[in-house]
């Protein structure tokens, strides 16, 4: 190591895990990356994307310049798809012309017609600047991020029941617990180095897991009892373990008498969720529901943990109910090795939420139809924020079609990748009057838009990330941005600065900001769970929220003594079946999901040189499925669903169950999205991402080629290229 090397301590850019990665750095060369062995969440251990993922900050493919439109489409025309007629602009120009038309649009149709999501991947100071641009400045609570698409459901469910949304206890907190339920959740690819400690309680402390998946995950491996339900079944099948639970009397009296309300209301509607009843609905055994039941309800500790397997259903918020019903029940929360653990998907979407990228919060979760919360926001920014609830990120994608939302802003996220019914969402973003997108790369959304501000990666920028534990964590610059790239914090700044001019609010709310650190200290001025987390204590500790003060050393686990809603509430619940379910045109059941080397849409990994570990899409199919198509493993097929068709290769595996079918999400060429419905839980807003009816046919090489817009071959000539001084 030379003089000249460093190493400096960030956070993974990737999944909700958040472990350290220190960055070895000459430079703005980063040669490699490793994490110490005392790290509190990765224990010495990263997986592939935070080991080998980061080279995108080096990808030719790269946006280091603002970009305008050469021609931009006239106020009222629809935007052609996909145009490559982009031209370098000044910072000054591309600035100007985003507050300019932003300005125009509020003036003429109101704040309302603007919206923006704000960014999971994005720092807290971030998203906080982001949302404070456009309830401070505009004046709009139209207001989300991809936590709608994910956690939606979880989040509704858990507020309803306990009041607060967050995971109560830590992953690693398996240590403590003898029985956890896993449901949902394909933790070794989405979570690997939690799996990596779920592993290691079962093998080394005597752990016993109970998976709960219609997939043969990687975890089914270490499971003490798996059950196998049919998508979309999950309120009969954890329903009927609460009907264990009461009939057998293996319930808590005293905890459900002390803390709770409405049981005696919900003990009566489970009445009717027998083990037998939710075999017929669930496929899964009456006894294995029965076993299942007296396992969790006899632990020591039991905890559960859940991922998007669990919320991303039109019952989601019900299904993520049935689970708190569990805890409940049983008592198994406020203490170590308990809990209600729904594990976050992205690096920062606890972060982004607990920042105020909400419609109908303010930071820290405070109502934005309560005059207190108002008057305490307005005496700070100085201009009073809007009232009342804003759209969600779904009906922000709605509104663009009928013209209700007229100019979008879009920091690091890719809808066009993520919305459910893509076809639907790509006519409707085209009915947009203007589209500002920043990010690192142009992605499938950045395409339509008339301007793209390019932003620092994590290596380039300073700030905050909270992991899926209400852990805040350093985000640490280890050189200044490539290009012309700068933070989303100081663009989102300047902007505002801007717009503020052109709406005749100059002066209303402070832009002035030199350091994330003084927009992470106003964040703590207005919310109490984070008031206590200074920059300075971060450099030594890594708190989790609530703490309310500098002396406090933060939570490791919630609800001890009492729930934020006081007394937890149970809500009777009845079954509903999906909305769409497989029939004789459409005869296979559709899952979607991730895999170990690509994140979400892809924006990231696709640009790393992870992507050639897994550069294909695929649908996994059960053996005894194959021959009804017909095909083999490495067939190319379609698999279309009522709103769109997809090519891509079978894999034939038992980790597939008989008629139901697995796309991964990340890749653009054959996007799980096109096939998915547009149908949504009414309570949480979250798509049906995890069921839809499809059918599978055989295609040809062919048609497997040109379905691809850059062809396998090709993208492998372009492969990542990492500019590494220390070679
Ligand atoms: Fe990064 Fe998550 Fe992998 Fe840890 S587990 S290295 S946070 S992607």
């Amino acid at each position: 190591m030379s003089s000249n090397d460093q190493i400096i301590a960030t956070t993974c850019p990737f999944c909700g895990v958040g472990c350290r990665l220190d960055l070895h750095v000459r430079g703005n060369q980063i040669s490699h990356v490793t994490t110490p062995y005392d790290d509190l969440t990765s224990k010495g251990n990263l997986c592939v994307k935070g080991r080998y993922g980061w080279d995108f900050v080096y990808h030719p493919d790269r946006a280091l310049t603002p970009l305008i439109r050469k021609e931009l489409p006239k106020p009222g025309a629809r935007r052609p798809a996909r145009r490559d007629d982009w031209r370098a602009a000044s910072w000054d120009e591309a600035l100007e012309l985003v507050a300019t038309r932003f300005a125009e649009i509020v003036e003429k149709n109101g704040p309302d017609a603007t919206a923006v999501f704000c960014c999971a991947k994005a720092t807290n100071e971030d998203n906080y600047a982001l949302q404070k641009l456009f309830r401070a400045v505009i004046g709009t609570n139209n207001i989300d991020h991809c936590t709608r698409l994910c956690h939606a459901g979880s989040v509704v469910a858990l507020q309803m029941a306990v009041g607060s949304s967050a995971m109560s206890n830590s992953g690693s907190d398996i240590y403590d617990c003898d029985v956890a339920i896993i449901t949902g959740s394909n933790t070794a690819e989405s979570h690997p180095i939690i799996a990596l400690q779920f592993k290691d309680a079962v093998m080394r402390h005597h752990a016993k897991l109970i998976i709960v998946d219609p997939r043969r995950v990687e975890m089914v491996n270490f499971a003490a009892l798996w059950l196998q339900q049919k998508p979309g079944t999950d309120v009969p099948l954890f329903s009927a373990m609460a009907n264990v639970i009461i009939q057998e009397k293996l319930f808590n009296a005293e905890f459900i008498r002390a803390r709770t309300e409405n049981f005696e209301t919900f003990a009566k509607a489970m009445q009717d969720f027998t083990p037998e009843m939710a075999e017929r609905i669930s496929g899964v055994p009456a006894e294995k529901i029965i076993q299942a039941a007296r396992m969790y309800a006899s632990a020591k500790n039991g905890a559960i943990y859940w991922s998007l397997g669990i919320p991303e259903h039109t019952h989601g918020t019900e299904n993520a109910l049935t689970l708190v019903h569990l805890a409940l029940l049983t008592g198994h929360v406020g203490r170590r090795g308990t809990g209600l653990n729904p594990l976050r998907g992205q690096n920062n979407v606890q972060g982004a939420s607990d920042a105020g990228a909400m419609p109908w919060h303010y930071p820290g979760y405070q109502e934005s139809n309560d005059p207190r919360v108002v008057e305490k926001f307005r005496a700070k920014w100085g201009h009073t924020p809007p009232v009342g609830r804003g759209l969600t990120t779904t009906e922000i994608a709605d509104a663009w079609g009928t013209g209700a939302v007229k100019a979008q802003y879009i920091m690091g996220e890719n809808p066009l990748m993520s919305e459910p019914n893509l076809r639907h969402a790509h006519r409707a973003i085209e009915q947009l009057e203007f589209l500002v997108c920043q990010d690192v790369f142009i992605n499938e959304s950045g395409r339509y838009a008339d301007v793209f501000l390019p932003s620092a990666t994590f290596a380039e920028k300073d700030g905050t990330f909270t992991n899926t534990d209400r852990r805040v964590q350093r985000v640490r610059k280890a050189f200044e941005p490539l290009g012309q790239a700068r933070a989303d914090w100081e663009i989102v700044s300047q902007v505002a600065t801007r717009l503020e001019q052109k709406l005749g609010r100059t002066g209303t709310a402070y832009w002035a900001y030199k350091h994330p650190s003084e927009i992470w200290d106003e964040m703590r001025e207005l919310v109490p769970a984070i008031a206590g987390i200074s920059y300075a204590r971060l450099e030594t500790e890594r708190l989790q929220w609530p703490v309310p003060n500098l002396e406090s050393p933060g939570t490791p686990f919630l609800f001890a003594e009492t729930f934020p809603r006081g007394r937890a509430k149970f809500f009777p619940l009845v079954y509903q079946p999906s909305v769409e379910e497989p029939d004789e045109k459409y005869p296979y059941a559709l899952t979607t999901g991730r895999v170990l080397y690509q994140w979400h849409g892809g924006t990231l990994t696709r640009h790393s040189n992870v992507d050639f570990a897994a550069p294909e899409a695929f649908v996994e199919i059960n053996p005894s499925d194959a021959p009804r198509v017909p095909c083999q493993d490495g067939s190319p097929v379609r698999v279309s669903s009522r709103r769109g068709s997809v090519v891509l290769r079978a894999r034939v595996t038992e980790k597939a169950a008989p008629g139901v079918v697995f796309v991964p999400f990340h890749y653009a060429e054959a996007a799980a999205n096109t096939l998915t419905i547009d149908a949504f839980d009414p309570q949480s807003k979250i798509p049906e991402y995890k069921i839809c009816a499809v059918k599978i046919e055989p295609a040809t090489l062919r048609e497997l080629a040109e379905a691809m817009p850059l062809g396998l071959t090709q993208r492998l000539d372009q492969a990542p290229r990492v500019h590494n001084a220390f070679a």
